[in-house]
């Protein structure tokens, strides 16, 4: 399997292959397994500009309806890493006379209530309809579209050049990158900054993440692929700071050439990147090989387990239970259900491998003696509240970066 890359037309050839897989945010009822819809799960690297793409998309209508289940102001952490992100733009960019913010998908607003409540003037793009009545009720103001260069035009005409064009966790979801780009060079002002933080390659890589691979993310960026999609289009990669968000992600910002003065970091990342071969073609197949075999571990993990009449369930149903389960093929039979706190979620099955989503309570109420925990970048999060689990002699099994039960 080989396609066109996105950015540059370059050649993409299939190097990492989580074969069929459903739509990973698509939790369903138990009447809709029939119409279940599976797509090949495959990233490949583009020969010229090296940005790691998936090669099979589901279209984004699918991905993005009203019944999208993903708010990201459902954690603490993400609650302050976005309250933060916003007074730093206020700060730093946002102290013009009159300034103007656009967020790329946002969301329920958890960026922008802030920037809302200070009064600046601000617009969040948001397509997905349920989180963006959430936004504009925390008095954001939304508009209910795909952010492309038409939209993006329109904006322009209606509100003037944008001093911040942000987004987070939102470009690499973006099939049509070269429309967000002259979107982008349409709207932003002169002096102006396009900012985005996004997994990172190198993180995947390391942590053996293979379960940030799913169907709405398009794009697996590194600050080389980063820089070269950024010339590509016009612009300049003049920052990238490592984050913690989603288990290490990278900030990037871009300026119209010649603007800003690049960072010490991005040329420190870029030799880094350089060091350990990341945008080699290598890459992907050593990620190929250590990840089939923490599929290996993990299911005869857990066949053993219930061999051993142990109970084990799952902790955490995010996108990434979706990959990890499709591609090892776990099933109800290994794991009876997964607990997860997202009301939308609970009574629903996992998209394809179809293990039961159950609130918490019922985890609370007969704690089983294993559980995987598919939210692992909120291990610590979760591991304090769930002292309870552990104190009834509970383990917990991680599959991250390989396959472990901590402390046993
Ligand atoms: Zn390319």
């Amino acid at each position: 399997m080989r396609i066109n890359c996105r950015v540059c037309g370059g050649d993409v050839e299939a190097a990492l292959d989580l074969g069929r897989q459903p739509t990973a945010n698509g939790f369903l009822r138990p009447d809709e397994i029939e119409s279940e819809l599976f797509f090949r799960l495959a990233v490949g690297r583009c020969d010229r500009c090296t940005t790691v793409q998936l090669l099979e998309e589901v279209k984004q209508e699918v991905r993005y309806h009203d019944g999208y289940r993903y708010q990201a102001s459902g954690s603490a952490g993400h609650r302050r890493h976005f309250a933060e992100n916003a007074r730093r733009f206020m700060d730093t960019e946002l102290t013009g006379p009159d300034p103007f913010i656009v967020e790329i998908g946002c969301n329920d607003g958890v960026m922008l209530a802030a920037i809302a409540e200070a009064g600046v003037r601000h617009l969040g793009v948001e397509p997905s309809g349920n989180v963006a009545r959430v936004a504009a009720a925390k008095g954001v103001r939304v508009l209910g579209e795909f952010f492309d260069e038409t939209t993006a035009k329109a904006v322009r005409d209606g509100d003037g050049p944008a001093d911040v064009i942000f987004g987070a966790n939102t470009i690499c979801h973006i099939s049509h990158i070269g429309s967000v780009f002259r979107g982008v060079d349409a709207l932003l002002a002169d002096g102006g900054v396009f900012v985005f933080e996004e997994p990172y390659l190198g993180t995947i890589v390391d942590r053996t993440a293979f379960d940030q691979i799913y169907d709405e993310h398009i794009f697996y960026f590194t600050v080389r692929s980063v820089q070269a999609i950024a010339a590509h289009y016009g612009f300049e990669l003049v920052d990238a700071e490592p984050i913690w968000m989603h288990g290490g992600e990278i900030r990037y910002t871009i300026a119209r050439p010649g603007r800003r003065v690049p960072s010490a970091s991005v040329a420190r990342l870029l030799a880094e990147e350089h060091a350990r071969g990341l945008n080699e073609p290598e890459t992907l197949e050593r990620l190929r090989v250590i990840v089939e075999g923490v599929r290996e571990d993990l299911t005869d993990l857990l066949r053993r387990l219930k061999a051993q009449g142990r109970r084990v369930v799952g902790y955490g149903a995010p996108a990434k239970c979706t990959t990890v389960t499709n591609f090892c093929g776990i099933g109800p039979e290994l794991l009876p259900y997964v607990c997860d706190s997202t009301p939308e979620k609970q009574g629903h099955l996992v998209p394809g491998s179809h293990i039961p989503v159950l609130p918490p309570e019922v985890f609370a109420a007969d704690y089983p003696d294993y559980a995987v925990l598919f939210a692992w970048n909120h291990a610590e999060e979760i591991m304090a509240k769930e002292t309870g689990f552990t104190e009834a002699g509970g383990r917990w099994i991680l599959y991250i970066p390989t396959v472990h039960v901590p402390g046993g």
